[in-house]
């Protein structure tokens, strides 16, 4: 590992300006445990880290339209345990539950979760090419290992997948970002936060070099206490995504009035499903519906040559958790 600088600024402005002034040679450091990780494998370079876990980011608050306000700096395993979180936003807390370890969890924050870099294997070799380390080296990935890369919204530029889970229950629920930058405070709306590659894969996300997230906002979501977030992977435990549905489902008399819906290990970003959503509304909640909104939704999917198994394997992912949100609808 290099040497590096380590801060501890006291407030959000002073973080701000900490990375900024470094012109991409510093970083935000939350819990540490996937940036450090990419330090000890050459992937990550910083010369300055900025400890963001001491700012006033770490409280979970009522929102004054019966949201909650989730400060950045919260742990991942305080979150998920969280009393509001579990009765009111079930999918939120299985979906950090459904992701690394409980050490890990305890360890990793919001802000952290979120801006984790993608777990392709070529990414993380630096004896590798890799379009998002190295622009314009290349994308082995494309006709190497890919069975757990992307298969929706990819570009001849990269196809990785983002890794977390949270997001894609946040893309679901409609969740806001807040951020503070060089240039002040704004928020944006979660889905708008990570990007497709493009011809830029390189940036995983729209923030700007020295934006830091301070929280996220989860809007009142009275039929969000109907919400499930179903994960397939390799193994039960300690894996990422194959592919994974956060889903929150509101039905009355067999009629679906609302649904949110967003996938997860499919593609750069997390998923929201809003062609699925759009058939869903005002039809029947029957299993043959959900299919048939799945199926809608993936006719976008463009899967390569090892990873063609995520289409079929998201469209009965995506079924069974409407169907079990349902009640068991055939
Ligand atoms: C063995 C293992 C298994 C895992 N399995 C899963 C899994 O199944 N599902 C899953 O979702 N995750 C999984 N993870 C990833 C884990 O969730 C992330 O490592 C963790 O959430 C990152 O949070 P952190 O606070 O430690 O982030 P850090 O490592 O501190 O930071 C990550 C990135 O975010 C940036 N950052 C941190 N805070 C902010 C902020 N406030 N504003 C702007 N930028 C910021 C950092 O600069 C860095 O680029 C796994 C990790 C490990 C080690
Ligand atoms: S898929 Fe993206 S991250 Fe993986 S090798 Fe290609 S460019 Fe790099």
């Amino acid at each position: 590992m290099r040497p590096f600088a380590y801060a501890r600024p006291a407030s959000a402005a002073e973080a701000v300006a900490a990375v900024a002034a470094h012109d991409g040679r510093a970083a935000f450091l939350g819990g540490g445990t996937n940036l450090v990780d990419l330090m000890k494998l050459g992937v990550a370079e910083p010369a300055v880290l900025v400890d963001v876990t001491r700012l006033p980011h770490g409280e979970i608050a009522e929102t004054a339209d019966g949201g909650l306000r989730i400060g950045a700096a919260v742990r991942n395993s305080d979150l998920a345990a969280h009393a509001a979180v579990r009765e009111r936003y079930p999918v939120l807390a299985q979906a950090i539950l459904a992701g690394a370890s409980g050490q890990v969890r305890n360890a990793a924050t919001v802000g952290g979760n979120l801006l984790q870099r993608t777990r392709c294997p070529y990414f993380q070799d630096t004896s590798k090419p890799c379009n998002k380390r190295r622009p314009g080296s290349g994308c082995p990935a494309r006709t190497g290992h890919h069975r757990d890369l992307a298969v929706l919204g990819h570009s001849e530029h990269c196809v990785a997948t983002h890794p977390s889970d949270m997001a894609v229950a946040l893309a679901a629920l409609d969740a806001v970002v807040h951020v503070e930058g060089p240039g002040g405070a704004r928020e944006l709306p979660f889905v708008d936060l990570h990007r497709l590659p493009g011809d830029e894969p390189e940036r995983d996300t729209t923030l700007r070099h020295g934006d830091l997230v301070t929280a996220v906002e989860v809007p009142a979501l009275p039929f969000a206490r109907r919400s499930a977030y179903r994960k397939v992977r390799d193994r039960a435990s300690y894996a990422f995504a194959l592919v994974s549905v956060a889903a929150a489902l509101d039905v009355e008399d067999g009629t679906v009035r609302d649904v949110r819906l967003a996938l997860g290990g499919v593609a750069h970003k997390p998923w929201r499903a809003s062609v699925a959503e759009e058939r869903l509304r005002g039809g029947p909640a029957t299993e043959e519906a959900f299919r048939a909104a799945a199926t809608a939704e993936l006719e976008a999917a463009r899967p390569l040559p090892g990873n063609g198994f995520k289409v079929p394997l998201a469209r009965s992912t995506i079924t069974a958790t409407l169907r079990d949100l349902a009640g068991g609808a055939r």
